[in-house]
């Protein structure tokens, strides 16, 4: 636990997430999630995020933000909004790194979909990789694209009697792929994650759209 507070999301990258939450809750929804956090104790990285050129969410403060969402919704309403704050953070995570990663590139729109759709996952992986500062592999098999972080910014210190509970970038792995897809839904499902004593967080996507 000793690494927790080296670890932190870009500014870029703290925004998109804010902005996603800000989305399904309103400002307010997120002020008091803040402020909840704030009470827990947990930091004011939180806080001065939304300050222009200010704070980067740390992993904790990333958690704490989830935590506080359950607090202020519910369990199980909580995990919906965090999942509908990862969709939601989808389309500002495009806008601002969307050139970076290519995908409004020609070239890119012209691959063959089950390329299109990998590559678009890798250039993905390599955002979060880069801005959260954690590795993310993407790999597949014949049935699934599976996407792989040991060190999971969404439940780094968590514990849970629940199989999974990285709802956040599950909420933006689906969206990504209804996004590339031209609406279709794939399902995404953490197979193994760090809070349920797994070694890494790992989300399985299968390659047949459910629609
Ligand atoms: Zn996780």
């Amino acid at each position: 636990m000793t690494t927790l507070k080296s670890c932190h999301c870009s500014h870029e990258l703290s925004q998109v997430l804010l902005a996603g939450m800000q989305e399904i809750v309103g400002q307010s929804g997120v002020m008091a999630a803040l402020n909840t956090v704030s009470l827990m104790g947990s930091k004011d990285e939180a806080l001065t995020c939304f300050e222009p050129g200010g704070g980067n969410l740390t992993f904790e403060g990333i958690v704490s933000l989830f935590k506080a969402m359950e607090q202020l919704y519910g369990i199980r309403g909580g995990h919906g909004v965090v999942l509908r704050s990862g969709k939601a953070a989808f389309k500002y995570l495009l806008r601002r790194f969307g050139v970076q990663m290519r995908l409004s590139e020609l070239e890119y729109r012209l691959l063959p979909a089950p390329q299109r759709l990998k590559a678009g996952l890798v250039a993905l992986g390599e955002i979060l990789s880069f801005h959260c500062n954690t590795p993310v592999q993407v790999a597949e098999n014949e049935s699934a694209w599976i996407w792989r972080m040991d060190q999971c910014p969404w439940c780094l210190g968590r514990q849970s009697e629940e199989s999974g509970v990285c709802y956040f970038i599950t909420g933006l792995l689906q969206e990504y792929f209804s996004w590339v897809s031209g609406g279709r839904y794939y399902e995404v499902r953490e197979a193994e994650c760090q809070a349920a004593s797994g070694l890494a967080c790992v989300f399985q996507i299968s390659k047949q759209p459910l629609d």
